[in-house]
């Protein structure tokens, strides 16, 4: 098997999230590859977000829409709704560069840390990075400041182009809210920039010691139990964290097997979509 120094890992926002959340259950899903199902009604928005995105990928590069809105009504009248609260944003300005879609990565301690922007605008002066969100407004700023979307994706533009982190913003768009869409700016700055180095150093340097350790058969860390976020994980029972069983004797042979026997996947963190 590949060691975990010689294989890049590609990682997103969500990993770090995750990670940062509980590193077991970072494991369960990236290594131990162990799905975690999904509900008819979180379906029903993925699918429903990502017909959102295409929609707004498609417009932006001057392709076709008609065949999607017309079979979703709703649909248009998000799209209509947020080009008329942000025209500035969503029609085109002959003195920007602009991009939907926008990639970006950053090697960073061994990691291949990879970021997509909904819609990336730039001019001379300043850089935007815009999302799409079809969740509605959380009432906490905090929340979303605090998010490895927001940090990682202002921190890899800083790094990655010569823009100071002064000229940088991400604005996220929450297009269902009632009755406009609303829109929530984050600016940046060299204290923001720096802080994020170091907590994403701190982060990967537990990530690269918790990948050594599950080489050697150990699994990562759980989630505190007071952190309360156990009860409503789906690896609960796996995890013995489910109120409901002191044990683990009523678990199938193949769901109480150990993570030895899945080191294998280990050497294919790397492909997981981001
Ligand atoms: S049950 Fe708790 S410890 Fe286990 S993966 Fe879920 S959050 Fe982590």
């Amino acid at each position: 098997m590949e060691s975990t120094q010689e294989v890049l890992f590609r990682l997103s926002q969500g990993q770090l999230n995750l990670l940062q959340t509980c590193p077991r259950k970072f494991q369960q899903i990236y290594l131990d590859k162990l799905s975690s199902p999904t509900n008819p009604e979180q379906l029903e928005r993925q699918n429903w977000g990502s017909r959102f995105h295409l929609l707004m990928q498609q417009r932006e590069l001057g392709l076709p829409v008609e065949s999607l809105v017309q079979e979703d009504a709703q649909l248009h009248r998000w799209v209509t709704a947020l080009v008329d609260a942000a025209p500035e944003i969503l029609i085109s300005n002959p003195k920007t560069f602009r991009q939907s879609e926008h990639c970006r990565t950053l090697n960073f301690e061994g990691y291949l840390l990879t970021v997509i922007y909904d819609l990336f605008i730039e001019d001379t002066q300043s850089a935007q990075i815009l999302d799409w969100k079809t969740y509605p407004q959380p009432k906490n700023r905090r929340w979303l400041e605090k998010d490895w979307q927001t940090r990682l994706y202002l921190y890899i533009l800083a790094e990655t182009s010569d823009y100071l982190p002064e000229q940088i913003s991400m604005t996220y768009w929450f297009v269902q809210s009632q009755p406009q869409p609303e829109s929530l700016k984050f600016t940046y700055n060299a204290v923001q920039h720096e802080q994020t180095k170091r907590d994403l150093t701190e982060l990967l340097t537990q990530l690269t010691n918790y990948l050594q350790r599950y080489q050697q058969a150990e699994d990562f860390p759980q989630v505190p139990e007071t952190a309360n976020r156990c009860p409503d994980c789906n690896f609960a029972i796996r995890c013995q964290r489910d109120r409901n069983f002191s044990n683990t004797s009523h678990l199938t042979s193949e769901e109480n097997f150990s993570h030895q026997d899945w080191l294998p996947n280990l050497a294919k963190i790397q492909e997981v979509s981001l």
